[in-house]
C-alpha cells in the first residue's frame, strides 16, 4: 500500500495515480496539533487496514498530481540518520575535506561509520515543498541521496534477526547538509533540509530493501547512483544499533545514508530523486534569506 499525506495533513491511499481521500478514518483528524495523523496511523495500522482496504475499493480517487503532497510523516519522536554509510562516499569525504580544511583533518573522524546522529525532525519536508538554501557565504551545501526507513513497531533491544518486522515502510530522502566543521546536527537542521516522499511504500511491498537502486540528478545531470547492497551498515543492522541505544516508536525516521557523488547546490537547480521500486520527486531550489550566526562567523559572541 502506498500512503500519503496532503493538503493540510490529510491522508491518502495512492492507487495507479490516483489518490483515495482516507482522512475520515484516521484515530486522530487532520486537524490535530501537532500533525501525528499518520504517526497514529501507522501504530494502529493493523487494526485499521481491513477499513482501508474497504475504502480504497469503494471511494472514487482524484488524480494524484491533482492534490498537494506533504512528507509523509512529520513529528517523529526521531529523526535518525546513518553518516558515510557507502565505502566510496567515506573516500570522496576524504578528499573533500583535506582540500577545504586540510590534510590533518581528516583523520579527525568526519567521515565515519561509528554510529548515527539525530536530525531536527522540522527539518522534515515535503515533495511539494522548496529547498531553502541559507545564506552563508562561503559554504556548500550539498544533496546527499538516501532512503527513508519508517518503523512500524517499536521496541528497544531488537536483535538483528528481527530487525526487519520493525519497518513499516519506505521513501525518498534527500540529506541536505553545510559542509564545513560546525557541529553536524545544525549543519543539518536548516528548515527544508530533510526532504521526504512522495508517499510511504509499505514494506510487503518491497520485497528486498537491501538491493534498492537509487539515483539523483540536479537539474537534469545524474549526481548519485548507487545500490543499496553496497551499505555498510545494512538496514537490519542500522535499526538494530539505533535500539540499542534508544527506544524506536512508530513513525520514527531513519535516513541510510548516502553513495558518493554528493555535490553543491544552488537556487535555481531542480533535484529529482528516485528509488526504483519506491518512487520519485522533483524539488526546486531556492534560496533564503539569512540562516547565518556565530558559528559560522568566527566563534565570537556578539553583543545584542
Ligand atoms: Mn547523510
Amino acid at each position: 500500500m502506498k500512503l500519503a499525506r496532503f493538503n493540510g495533513n490529510r491522508v491518502g491511499v495512492v492507487n495507479d495515480q490516483q489518490l483515495i481521500d482516507i482522512s475520515d478514518l484516521l484515530p486522530v483528524p487532520p486537524e490535530f496539533w501537532p500533525p501525528v495523523s499518520m504517526i497514529k496511523l501507522i501504530a494502529q495500522f493493523d487494526e485499521l487496514k481491513p477499513r482501508i482496504q474497504q475504502a480504497v475499493k469503494e471511494r472514487k480517487g482524484v488524480p494524484l498530481a491533482s492534490v498537494r503532497l506533504e512528507s509523509p510523516v512529520v513529528w517523529p519522536n526521531k529523526l535518525i540518520a546513518y553518516p558515510a554509510n557507502y565505502a566510496r562516499h567515506g573516500e570522496e569525504m576524504k578528499v573533500f575535506i583535506a582540500a577545504t580544511q586540510g590534510p590533518q583533518a581528516v583523520s579527525s573522524g568526519a567521515a565515519n561509520t561509528l554510529g548515527f546522529f539525530l536530525k531536527a525532525p522540522s527539518s522534515i519536508s515535503g515533495p511539494a515543498d522548496p529547498i531553502v538554501l541559507p545564506e552563508l557565504p562561503g559554504k556548500q551545501i550539498h544533496h546527499e541521496c538516501e532512503m527513508a526507513i519508517f518503523i512500524g513497531k517499536g521496541g528497544r533491544h531488537i536483535p538483528l534477526a528481527e530487525a526487519k518486522s520493525h519497518i513499516f515502510g519506505y521513501a525518498c530522502l534527500v540529506d541536505v547538509t553545510v559542509r564545513g566543521q560546525q557541529e553536524r546536527v545544525m549543519r543539518k537542521s536548516y528548515d527544508s533540509f530533510t526532504p521526504i516522499g512522495p508517499y510511504i511504500v509499505t514494506a510487503d511491498e518491497v520485497p528486498d530493501p537491501d538491493n534498492l537502486d537509487l539515483e539523483l540528478w540536479v537539474s537534469g545531470e545524474r549526481r548519485q547512483k548507487a545500490n543499496t547492497r553496497d551499505l555498510i551498515v545494512n538496514v537490519p543492522n542500522m535499526i538494530s544499533m539505533a535500539a540499542s541505544v534508544t527506544t524506536l516508536y512508530p513513525g520514527d525516521i531513519i535516513a541510510i545514508g548516502t553513495p558518493e557523488g554528493v555535490g553543491p547546490l544552488k537556487a535555481g537547480d531542480e533535484l529529482t530523486i528516485t528509488i526504483h521500486g519506491v518512487g520519485s520527486m522533483t524539488l526546486p531550489v531556492v534560496a533564503g534569506k539569512g540562516g547565518s550566526n556565530m558559528a559560522f562567523e568566527g566563534g565570537k559572541a556578539k553583543s545584542a
